[in-house]
């Protein structure tokens, strides 16, 4: 609930402001979403945390009374905004004073924390759902990549309008209510006190601007529910559960806001022939057990088909055969696993005559 941003960072409350530029910029690193093991919520948190401990002015106002405005007067206590700051002046507590638009960074920060809309929050909030499903892919599709038609039925950009809201042909003209800033000011009662913040208008949907007369397919939101089909790109070597995203694949947004991402979980399928360990490939291949005493060339299955592997003379039951890179490609880069092949001598169920004869002759000298 109350964010502890010392926490966030990993960083001690008298630490510097270099300990802690170099812990933002480690988590950042780390918490990026376009890395491997990204995390965008916590990347998130970590640029709010350092949006308020990397500026000097905004890291005293927070030491001041953040932990107060948490632990005391804090949402858990008194139920949303209770606690002993209804006298508080907000802009007094804030350098640089605060009405309306120019809250600037904190007050988007702020307005998430505490549920009044700040700059950003409003666009946020008018971003298209995401959209998340599960995909089946063959063993073969997750190992070398595969591109995907798929319907769906979601929130797409109006046909009519192209998404902007008007009817064809029509003007686009400044809105009267907000006179084209897009935010309206409005007072709100917070844990601070009373505080002017700008909300969105709600005649123009924050844009400043609409249309003269509306699109009379979508009345203005410029979305509208129909199927559609998309091709998706899955990277080769994807495994089992893996996530794909396919950013701005989910619902428009209506009235311009961002479009939402397509999250894609998939589910590779066995094959019989082949087992998956990361992106190397373990199969076993029966061989006559002839071939594993003289020696001799044999054909194995792999996953780019048949594949001549030589088996020494004397060769185990058991042996594991390396094939060096032809295994499951590196996602989302150069170079393969290995596939290692297990030889396993072919013992018959029955022998013909003649090769009974052969291999009693073979036990008469000690074999
Ligand atoms: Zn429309
Ligand atoms: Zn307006």
């Amino acid at each position: 609930m109350a964010k502890d941003f010392y926490k966030i960072l990993g960083v001690d409350k008298n630490a510097s402001d270099d300990d802690i530029k170099k812990a933002y910029r480690r988590l950042a690193h780390q918490y990026h979403p376009d890395k491997g093991g990204g995390d965008e919520a916590k990347f998130k948190e970590v640029n709010e945390a350092y949006q308020v401990l990397g500026d000097k002015k905004k890291r005293q106002t927070y030491d001041q009374f953040g932990s107060a405005a948490f632990e005391n007067g804090g949402m858990g206590a008194g139920g949303p905004f209770g606690g002993g700051f209804g006298g508080f002046d907000f802009r007094q507590g804030f350098p640089g004073g605060f009405s309306g638009g120019d809250m600037g960074d904190l007050g988007d920060i702020l307005g998430e924390m505490f549920g009044f809309g700040g700059r950003g929050g409003s666009r946020d909030s008018a971003r298209g759902r995401n959209i998340e499903m599960d995909m089946e892919l063959t063993f073969h599709e997750a190992a070398f990549g595969v591109e995907k038609m798929i319907s769906l039925y979601k929130q797409v950009a109006c046909l009519r309008c192209k998404g902007d809201g008007a009817e064809p042909g029509s003007k686009t003209i400044t809105c009267q209510t907000c006179q084209g800033s897009g935010q309206v000011k409005q007072t709100q009662r917070t844990m601070f006190g009373s505080v002017q913040v700008a909300t969105p208008c709600t005649a123009c949907h924050g844009r400043g601007k609409k249309p003269e007369k509306e699109c009379t397919n979508c009345r203005g939101a410029g979305v509208e529910k129909r199927e559609e089909k998309i091709s998706i790109a899955i990277p080769a070597g994807i495994d089992n559960e893996e996530v794909v995203k396919a950013p701005g694949q989910g619902e428009a947004a209506p009235y311009g806001g961002r479009t939402g991402d397509l999250f894609l979980r998939v589910h590779v399928k066995s094959d019989a022939r082949f087992e998956r360990d990361g992106h190397d490939i373990h199969s076993d291949l029966v061989i006559p057990f002839s071939t594993m005493a003289l020696g001799g060339t044999v054909t194995a299955e792999t996953l780019d088909g048949h594949e001549s592997i030589k088996v020494h003379e004397g060769t185990i039951a058991g042996t594991i055969v390396t094939l060096r890179g032809k295994g499951v490609p590196y996602l989302r880069s150069s170079g393969r696993g290995n596939h290692h092949i297990r030889v396993i001598p072919d013992i018959p169920k029955k022998l013909t005559k003649e090769q009974k004869r052969l291999l009693d002759e073979l036990k008469k000298e000690g074999l």
